[in-house]
């Protein structure tokens, strides 16, 4: 398998792929040694994920660096990563205890009744490139935790990413055969399907979740995904700093070059602010610098992937001609990688791909709205759910929206963000289950009920 830089399009290297024979091997490993894990002590375990986290602040420039190499992110954006996931480690390491040990829910002489969290067991994680530290750590860490053992398949965009993850587990403690990594791509994933897993655990596209979900049905296990979205964001009349709305939303919309589960993908504005917004959202968006990666300064590097640049193309192509106008940018960039020029579109119709499908880069399309009314309308028209976001100074105003988007998460004055201490969800094509907070330590773990009696 070709490991290539998208900034360069230059290759990085070369990686033996895994086959059928080498997953079969790795999965019958991790089933013989998932007991022992299962039998250390919780504390042990949750010392060797802190030393998972201690081993990523150490080495963070390498890190940093290797995951540029791959993904095309701006370096300080790769620290950024590194940093998040270091915090997410942390808050699931020191809420452990609280949520994963024993809990005694009738304490009487004759009568003991206490719930018990036992380990699933082998957990496939099938994982996306666009965060791989962040959606891996959502995923194995907790996994860990709670006893299981884990087939972690990163993605192809990202397997550098993902060797280093399982080089720095068992640097950290993690004993062999308790973590391993499927090598490859799509193929490997579907032979991973074949395997009895005792969960499935997915971060990628809708199409690809559904499928996984369909195949495994038949086991009979937990499945969870976490999937895609189209996350609008509306602007009401009584923000004050319109500039600053303006610049932090851009933010929401263009980090990482747009490819974000919850970057802002759709932007309703109250017409009575509308004309000043879009001048300050465009100027802010024109100030960035696009460039390599590994420059200081550089706010936009390359897309993953190449074949993303065709679909935001067809997507703006489509808007145009349906008569959408393009504020700035609407193409390709003029230079070696699969860089994009970060692009505004005005002038929009839900008839248009660019309102309805996930751009998944640095394109966003902004409609004018008359009130909160039609805000709420155009928000919940669309097959995701993941998040949601309001700018308004009152708080009340926003949270009366809010509840009426089916939407996992929900945000007042901020947007593309996410916690570690609170549930992270999507509903409808945007998947199910949740990983992180207290619903993300026992997603990886099965309650025993315990009826004691004498
Ligand atoms: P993808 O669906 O193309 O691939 C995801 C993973 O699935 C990869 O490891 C890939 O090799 C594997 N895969 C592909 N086909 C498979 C098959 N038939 N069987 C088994 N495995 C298969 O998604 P991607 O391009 O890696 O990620 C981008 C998508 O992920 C976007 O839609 C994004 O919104 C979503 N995402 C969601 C979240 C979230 O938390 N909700 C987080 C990150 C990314």
């Amino acid at each position: 398998m070709q490991i290539i830089n998208p900034a360069t399009e230059e290759l990085i290297t070369e990686i033996q792929e895994d086959t059928k024979e080498s997953v079969t091997i790795k999965f019958q490993q991790l089933k013989a040694a998932q007991d022992s894990w299962q039998e250390i002590p919780l504390k042990s375990r949750i010392d060797s994920l802190k030393n998972f986290s201690g081993l990523l602040e150490e080495n963070k420039e390498e890190l940093a660096g290797i995951l540029t190499s791959e993904v095309g992110k701006p370096l300080q954006q790769s620290r950024n990563e590194i940093n998040g996931a270091r915090t997410r480690i942390e808050w699931l390491a020191d809420n452990a205890v609280k949520y994963l040990s024993d809990e005694y829910m009738t304490n009487e002489n004759e009568l003991k009744e206490k719930i018990s969290y036992e380990p699933l067991g082998i957990i496939c994680n099938i994982s996306a490139w666009n965060y791989p530290y962040l959606v891996g750590v959502n995923v194995f860490v907790p996994a860990l935790l709670g006893g299981n053992a884990v087939m972690y398949k990163p993605s192809e965009h990202a397997t550098l990413t993902g060797l280093q993850i399982a080089t720095l587990l068992k640097r950290a403690g993690v004993p062999e055969n308790i973590f391993h990594v499927a090598i490859g791509g799509g193929e490997i994933g579907k032979l991973l399907l074949e395997l009895d897993f005792d969960g499935y655990f997915f971060t990628g596209s809708y199409e690809t979740g559904k499928f996984i979900y369909e195949k495994c049905a038949q086991k009979m296990v937990p499945v969870q995904c976490e999937l895609g979205g189209k996350d609008p964001l509306y602007v009401a009349d009584d923000v004050s700093d319109i500039r600053s709305v303006a610049v932090a939303t851009a933010d929401g919309a263009f980090y990482n070059n747009g490819q974000s589960c919850c970057a802002v993908e759709r932007i309703y504005v109250h017409e009575k602010i509308y004309d000043e917004y879009i001048e300050r959202f465009t100027e802010e968006v024109s100030s960035w610098k696009l460039g390599l990666p590994t420059e200081e300064g550089i706010y936009l590097g390359p897309l993953a992937r190449k074949e993303q640049l065709d679909i935001l193309t067809k997507q703006i192509d489509d808007a145009v001609q349906k008569g959408a106008s393009v504020l700035t940018g609407g193409h390709e960039a003029d230079r070696n990688g699969y860089y994009f020029q970060p692009t505004v579109l005005v002038n929009v119709t839900h008839e248009m791909s660019v309102m309805k499908d996930e751009s998944f880069g640095p394109v966003i399309g902004i409609m004018k709205v008359k009130n909160d009314e039609e805000a709420v309308e155009r928000m919940q028209d669309t097959e995701y759910g993941l998040t949601a976001s309001v700018y308004s100074n009152e708080q009340e105003r926003a949270e009366k929206i809010l509840r009426r988007i089916n939407a996992g998460s929900g945000y007042w004055n901020c947007c593309d963000r996410v916690s570690a201490a609170l549930p992270w969800s999507g509903r409808k094509h945007s998947g199910f289950g949740a990983t992180l907070s207290h619903a993300g330590l026992r997603a990886f773990v099965k309650p025993k009920a315990w009826h004691l009696k004498g």
